[in-house]
């Protein structure tokens, strides 16, 4: 492979593009030296320039490679590198390129992953600028490229169905994968055609969201073609900014998306406009720089001393998501780049960090997918120092008695976190995505949420407006059975608290426990009367998170909920990162099928220290507090799974250690598992997406994913009974047991502890306690004789309708 040295006057302008040019190309990427800035002043600041024996050192620390491409920003750094060219010792092929700095970087540095030579990386870099020519119109289509296709190649069609077509990071994913094989791509609507291994000519497509694309390539390159065609069905990863089950169209890019469950109406109130964009006014003079960049760097610490404090009084994610924004107001990528030009332009500390955090955002946009989703961070991080550099008041949530619907562009990670769900009924954002942080709270407050919604800021103050927070609808003026039936399915979903632990008609007692994700919940969960909790979890913590969680951090989050619970049981999940909701610290990349992939126990495979750094801490956490604190584990298969993970449990002194039965494999062979656990939880939510082979986030399979299926009554009813026989405590924890006839049905079968959301406590208790254990059994009986999962559910429904006039 050639390595790159990037000649620049600025340390952190090369810094800064060489690791925007490696972010394209997770594995594999040439070496990229950078030679930049001409040393440093007496207090440590770099100077500006350049200085050819940097640039030569960089040329022969990479003498063993297969040549050296020279990449350079303007002026003294095109000397300095001709100059370096007399200096080097090693005798590697150089060669200077004229390619545009960032551009040619990014293209070089992809190409060059991809194994290419020193000529066909020179001659990728130097082409880089034709997409961003062709995009703003001073060239026409971009020529094709030289990519032939000839009779005998294999051709495969797909369509682009990531919101941003073939822009930046897809085309890097498509030129390493397909490395330099001989495969080409067309696009249908234009007829361009590219050498797909060339970043900068599949970006000089235009291809966009919609658009079929041809892939053809000679028969030696079939897996590359392959692996392309997968990238695209996949939408290179980016679907997830839309509608799940639904492509976007050409017609309709962008749709709103709902991101947090529910319905609500109410009045319209817009978040309060964010600050104005900073006049660039006249430069200021020379000797009150060094003052402007002072101010600028109190009014950045001020920022993040503030959203530190709110972090400090926060939980759960909102606190991870205010530490990270106040970490992004000491920036030195947002405050260096500002502060360089109050010094060198004069320009005023207000419109330099305007400037800063739009290159910052802009950058983080390229990057696509999550990454992009940050650029609203940045934003608000801008608008606060701006806000404390003028002296501005910041808009905020605002203040009503009377609950509302807030509608704004964005909402700060700062305001969501510490919104009132007695007030904000529902949120609805013009921009965001499923990932955004907006998205992430609003879901662990549990308000409503739409994101996406485009033009959502038309609709005037006052008006009111249905939300529902699962199919993205924003509905102004519903009618009056609609505003009726909403109002009916709030009251229903009002937990009422209990006052007596569940048990039957006759005594037979029956845990009715709660599915939390926080402290919050905890502490929420204990007021409307959960006997403990059945389901903490745990992962719901750290969804947001790059880095795995310390343990001084995990014992402190876990003590918050076990103090919750004092004297009472506490199961805590590992997390059960994976599918629908990975931890960027621990889930596999790229998975073609995640529910069946490394999730679950199985990320601890390639990270056990991640889980044995968990469980020492719960066990820490654990012994500080009263709480019975169980473990249990999600997605074990096998035995060996079972025996492995109470083994670690005992190693930290956790006494008792259960898992999930959330796998058909898991449920057939009960006998043994339950043997070698101290308790089971039935996840029924994935032991019938498993049992029945079908994904439980596609809302088409709906009848499929239903656990009134016999076949996983049956499952249940197995697990059950290798209870008994082990005597093995079973409980249930997936949605079903929020079900009351299902949850009777469970009970029936042999289950002990229902385990759901504190919502669903009061009904589940109610329909308990109206039967008898007989009854709950006669219910069972039915339900499991029937053939179709409508029909068990009827007959358990006649059965309970029987017992209650009987
Ligand atoms: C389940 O699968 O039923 C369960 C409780 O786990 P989760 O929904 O978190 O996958
Ligand atoms: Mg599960």
């Amino acid at each position: 492979m050639i390595g790159i040295v990037a000649v620049s006057h600025s340390l952190q302008l090369a810094e800064a593009a060489v690791r925007l040019a490696l972010q394209m190309v997770p594995t594999e990427a040439p070496r990229v030296l950078v030679a930049a800035g001409a040393g440093t002043e007496k207090d440590g600041s770099p100077i500006i320039g350049t200085d050819a024996t940097r640039v030569a050192a960089a040329i022969d620390a990479l003498a063993d490679t297969d040549g050296v491409l020279v990449l350079m920003d303007l002026g003294s750094a095109v000397l300095s590198a001709e100059l370096a060219l007399e200096l080097t010792a090693s005798a590697v092929e150089v060669r200077l390129s004229a390619a545009p700095f960032v551009e040619g970087l990014l293209a070089a540095v992809v190409r060059a992953s991809g194994g290419a030579t020193l000529t066909e990386v020179a001659a990728e870099a130097e082409s880089a600028l034709a997409p961003k020519r062709g995009q703003i119109g001073q060239s026409a289509m971009p020529a094709p490229s030289s990519a032939a296709i000839g009779a005998d190649r294999i051709v495969e069609r797909a369509t682009l169905v990531n919101p941003l077509g073939l822009h930046v990071r897809p085309a890097a994913l498509v030129a390493t994968a397909v490395r330099s094989a001989d495969v080409a791509i067309r696009v249908t609507r234009t007829g361009a055609l590219a050498n797909a291994a060339s970043p900068t000519a599949l970006l000089s497509l235009g291809a966009r969201c919609g658009d079929e694309i041809e892939i053809s390539a000679a028969p030696a390159a079939r897996a590359e073609l392959d692996r392309v065609v997968a990238l695209v069905i996949d939408g290179f990863g980016e679907r997830d900014t839309e509608p799940a089950a639904e492509a976007p169209t050409r017609a309709d890019p962008r749709r709103p998306v709902g991101v947090s469950a529910g319905r609500a109406i109410g009045p319209v109130v817009h978040l309060s406009s964010t600050v104005g964009e900073p006049d660039r006014g006249r430069a200021l003079v020379t000797h009150a720089r060094a003052a402007e960049v002072a101010r600028l760097r109190d009014a950045a610490a001020q920022v993040a001393g503030d959203l530190e404090a709110r972090a400090a009084a926060a939980r759960g994610e909102a606190r991870g998501i205010l530490t990270a924004t106040a970490l992004m107001a000491r920036d030195p990528a947002l405050l260096d780049p500002a502060a360089a030009s109050i010094v060198d332009d004069g320009t005023s500390a207000p419109r330099a960090v305007w400037d800063a955090a739009a290159e910052v955002a802009e950058t983080l946009s390229a990057l696509g997918g999550r990454i992009a989703e940050r650029a609203a961070d940045v934003r608000d991080v801008r608008n606060r120092v701006v806000a404390a550099l003028t002296g501005q008041m910041l808009g905020g949530v605002p203040d009503r008695a009377e609950p509302f619907v807030l509608v704004a562009r964005d909402l700060a990670p700062a305001d969501t976190a510490t919104l009132d769900p007695a007030t904000v009924t529902a949120l609805v954002t013009e921009e965001g995505g499923p990932t955004s942080h907006t998205a992430i709270i609003a879901r662990s407050l549990g308000i409503p949420a739409v994101v996406a919604a485009t033009g959502a800021l038309d609709i005037p103050e006052g008006t009111i407006v249905l939300v529902d927070g699962s199919t993205g609808e924003v509905r102004p003026n519903p009618d009056a059975a609609t505003v009726a039936a909403v109002a009916a399915e709030a009251a229903a979903a009002r937990p009422v608290r209990l006052d007596a632990p569940g048990a039957t008609r006759d005594g037979h007692p029956v845990a009715l426990l709660a599915n939390i994700g926080d402290a919050r919940g905890a502490e929420a969960a204990a007021e409307a009367g959960a006997e403990g909790v059945g389901l903490f979890r745990s992962e719901f913590l750290f969804l947001d998170r790059a880095d795995a969680p310390g343990r001084a951090e995990q014992v402190e989050a876990y003590r918050a909920v076990f103090a919750a619970f004092p004297g009472r049981k506490v199961v805590v999940r590992t997390l059960d990162a994976g599918a629908d909701k990975p931890l960027p610290f621990l889930t596999a990349d790229a998975e073609e099928n995640p529910a069946l992939g490394v999730r679950g126990l199985r990320t601890a495979r390639r990270r056990p220290e991640v889980l044995n750094e968990q469980l020492a801490a719960i066990a820490e956490a654990a012994a500080g507090e009263t709480a019975d604190v169980q473990v249990m584990a999600p997605m074990v298969a096998t035995l060996d799974e079972a025996r492995d993970v109470v083994a670690r449990c005992r190693a930290v002194g956790l006494a008792s250690a259960g898992i999930m039965i959330e796998t058909p494999a898991a449920a057939l062979r009960a006998d043994d598992l339950l043997g070698a656990v101290d308790f089971v939880s039935i996840g029924t939510n994935d032991l019938t997406q498993y049992t029945m082979a079908a994904d439980r986030m596609i809302g088409e399979l709906a009848d499929l994913n239903d656990p009134w299926q016999p076949a996983v009554l049956q499952l249940v009813a197995d697990v059950c009974r290798a209870g008994e026989r082990t005597g093995t405590p079973v409980g249930v924890c997936g949605e079903a047991a929020a079900d009351p006839l299902l949850a009777v049905v469970f009970v029936g079968l042999g289950v002990g502890s229902l385990s759901m959301t504190p919502r669903a406590m009061s009904a589940v208790a109610e329909v308990l306690g109206s039967l008898t254990r007989a009854e709950c059994v006669r219910l069972a009986e039915v339900a499991l004789a029937a053939s179709t999962a409508s029909e068990a559910r009827a007959a358990a429904k006649s059965a309970l309708e029987a017992a209650s006039v009987g």
